[in-house]
């Protein structure tokens, strides 16, 4: 079997990805924080469709959480590596960095930027060792661009892009891309507080993006065809350009 860890797979992009993924043939692990439910709907509907998949409950902030969920893992599978990892479980905090608290700054940063570092390097020296691997790295035009109200999260979206284009640098001899897929707005729980009819003004495409639109681009770099394409960030945004 063919294995694809999507952390924070329970919900929005990351649910979407789990499912098309399995399409594809992966047994897809569902990564999520806290919402089981969620969770469980998604399996369900990975297995509706006819794929497979399994649930791996884990905070990709807490390293040792995130190692013992892995080796767990391993354990039970002793024969099997994970292929395929899309870093997605992200959050955001916004406020204005004169009011930003420390906590508002350091939760985005530990989700998105850490929780990259701790997952990643759990699961590379298996992907290096079997010569295949496939990172996608789920950012933001936030991480290109900067968008106020968001130094905390284009600061950790800006240095996961920085780690994509190093890291591929470092494996790619060994058959293993590493890409990042950047988003404008995508319509999930992220963004239900952000006013669409006002933003989509300036948004060429004229809407919002759907998350199974982001799990298509995903799925063309986990697969053969984009066996060339590595160290790129790659837009998905209507046109929004920076
Ligand atoms: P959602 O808020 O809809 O879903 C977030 C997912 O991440 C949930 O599955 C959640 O699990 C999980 N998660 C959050 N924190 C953790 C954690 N510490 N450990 C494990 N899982 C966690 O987000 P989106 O689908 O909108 O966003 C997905 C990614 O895409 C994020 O990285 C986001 O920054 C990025 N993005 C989104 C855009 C958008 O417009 N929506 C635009 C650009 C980028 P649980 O439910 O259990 O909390």
């Amino acid at each position: 079997m063919k294995y694809a860890l999507i952390t924070g797979g329970s919900r929005g992009i990351g649910r979407s990805v789990s499912i098309k993924l399995a399409a594809m043939g992966y047994t897809v692990l569902i990564n999520y924080q806290s919402n089981d439910k969620e969770a469980a709907n998604t399996l369900q509907l990975v297995r509706e469709k006819g794929g497979n998949g399994e649930l791996l409950k884990f905070d990709v902030t807490d390293p040792k959480a995130v190692s013992e969920a892995l080796n767990n893992w391993s354990e039970q599978h002793p024969d099997e590596y994970i292929e395929v990892l899309i870093n997605n479980a992200g959050i955001r905090k916004d406020n204005l960095m004169l009011w930003m608290t420390e906590a508002e700054w350091s939760g985005v940063l530990n989700t998105s930027l850490n929780g990259f570092f701790y997952v990643t390097q759990a699961l590379l020296k298996n992907m290096l060792v079997k010569r295949f691997g496939r990172i996608v790295n789920i950012v933001s035009l936030s991480g290109i661009k900067g968008m106020p109200g968001q130094t905390n999260y284009s600061a950790a979206k800006g240095g996961v892009i920085a780690a994509t284009k190093a890291l591929a640098q470092e494996v790619a001899k060994k058959h293993v891309t590493v890409n990042a897929v950047a988003p404008g707005f995508i319509r999930t729980e992220m963004t239900e507080d952000i006013n669409e009819n006002e933003w989509k003004k300036q948004i060429p495409a004229g809407r919002f993006g759907e998350p199974e639109e982001v799990a298509d681009l995903v799925s063309f770099l986990v697969s053969p065809n984009a066996s060339y394409i590595t160290g790129e960030v790659i837009s998905i945004n209507g046109g929004l350009h920076t």
